[in-house]
């Protein structure tokens, strides 16, 4: 891709499963003159990732049936099946990125950081260091991993963030987790595997059951299985309170909580409190929900900015969380149709995805809720 002033008809910013599903689901409309651009390497928040972090969701090969691979970002791809794994590390999905990246011949720039976005009379101008580029449509795909959240409480400082490798180090006796969703109980149930003496707090106890069946309110079923493991140990604590703030005395830690306890640790207490939807560049081209995601049209492009669409974990609409791939790859398809239906193309290719079981444009028809 070179970086000359033509006008592309899109850019995708961002090249996570994301960017590279969205680029590959574009590269299906004709004739649509598109590129990624990625500040660091393909895959690069899987590089990131702490070394004993691998995926929730399972990989396995049922493409052939109907049952594209969860993890799988292309209809004829499947991690499971090229990385012979079913709970990919982050370098190992990295991997299977790039090899998806170089098998379809997506126009690609890395190392090359996007640094403002603005309006511009054909669309969008971005900088980055090689630049302007200018594009008619633009697909953030930034992703969340850049935005860890914070836990509200004095002293949240003292805390390691859950991304942090610091978080994964080993630890000796007592430690805290703040938070007690996938993330919180994946390094919960890390440390206590390695012998330390582990407290969870969490306000809304979200290792109990639940009443839904969506694995974005409900943990997956290996991580129960880890925590019924972990529970089994006595080293583990559940604490049903949320912090309120974290103090250092001396050689200790102290959490205290909003029921009025006070949790002692032997080392920075763990922050395991969410990420927020990392728009970094084009935070003020998009409106905000009353929660505080992105506001979007049933396009998944921004309410504010026309042109401008999402594509990522940070996808909401209305209950609808589409945080894990199996469920933001639904939205490729639809929103390179979107673009290139504008663009006057041929977008019958993309009726492909559909039937892998990749395309959802009606979103009435999301959720889950099994019988048994
Ligand atoms: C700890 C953790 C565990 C998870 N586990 C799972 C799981 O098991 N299964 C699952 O389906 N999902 C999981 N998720 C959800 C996860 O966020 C997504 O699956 C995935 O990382 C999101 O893909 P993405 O492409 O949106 O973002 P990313 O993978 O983060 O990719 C975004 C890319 O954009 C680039 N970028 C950002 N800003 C710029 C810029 N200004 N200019 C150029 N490039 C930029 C980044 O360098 C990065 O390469 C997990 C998330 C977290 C945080």
């Amino acid at each position: 891709m070179s970086t000359d002033p033509t006008i592309l008809d899109v850019l995708v910013v961002g090249a996570g499963p994301a960017g590279i599903g969205t680029a590959l689901a574009l590269a299906a409309v004709e004739d649509l003159t598109f590129g990624v651009l990625e500040r660091g390497r393909i895959g690069q928040t899987f590089l990131d990732w702490p070394a004993a972090q691998t995926f929730l969701t399972p990989s396995f090969t049922g493409n052939g049936f109907g049952a594209t691979d969860l993890n799988s970002v292309h209809p004829e791809t499947s991690p499971a099946f090229s990385l012979g794994v079913d709970y990919p590390t982050g370098p190992q999905y990295a991997t299977y990125l790039r090899n998806v990246v170089r098998h379809f011949r997506i126009p690609l720039l890395d190392d090359t950081e996007v640094t403002s976005v603005a309006a511009h009379e054909h669309g969008f101008e971005l900088q980055c260091a090689r630049g302007p580029v200018i594009a008619r449509a633009l697909v953030w795909a930034g992703g969340e991993f850049p935005q860890p959240l914070e836990p509200r409480v004095a002293g949240s400082a003292l805390a390691d963030p859950a991304r942090s490798p610091e978080a994964w180090e080993q630890r000796e006796g007592r430690t805290v987790v703040i938070g007690g969703y996938e993330s919180g109980l994946d390094l919960a149930c890390h440390h206590v595997e390695r012998g330390s003496l582990v407290t969870v707090v969490d306000g809304s106890t979200p290792w109990d059951a639940g009443t839904g069946s969506d694995p974005s309110f409900r943990l997956a079923p290996r991580s129960r299985v880890r925590l019924a493991a972990a529970l089994d140990t006595g080293r583990l604590t559940l604490i049903g309170a949320h912090a309120a703030g974290i103090k250092r005395d001396g050689a200790e830690w102290t959490v205290s909580l909003d029921n009025g306890s006070r949790l002692r640790a032997d080392s920075r207490p763990i922050a395991a409190t969410g990420y927020g939807p990392g728009l970094g560049p084009v935070e003020h081209l998009f409106a905000r929900r009353p929660d505080g995601w992105p506001e979007l049209d049933d396009d998944d492009q921004s309410t504010l900015t026309p042109g401008l669409f999402l594509s990522g974990p940070a996808i909401r609409h209305g209950g609808l969380k589409f945080c894990f791939v199996y469920k933001f790859r639904q939205r490729f398809a639809h929103v390179a149709r979107v673009i290139g239906e504008r663009a006057g193309k041929d977008v019958g290719a993309l009726e492909a995805w559909r039937a892998a079981g990749m395309l959802t444009d009606d979103l009435s028809c999301c959720g889950v809720e099994c019988a048994c």
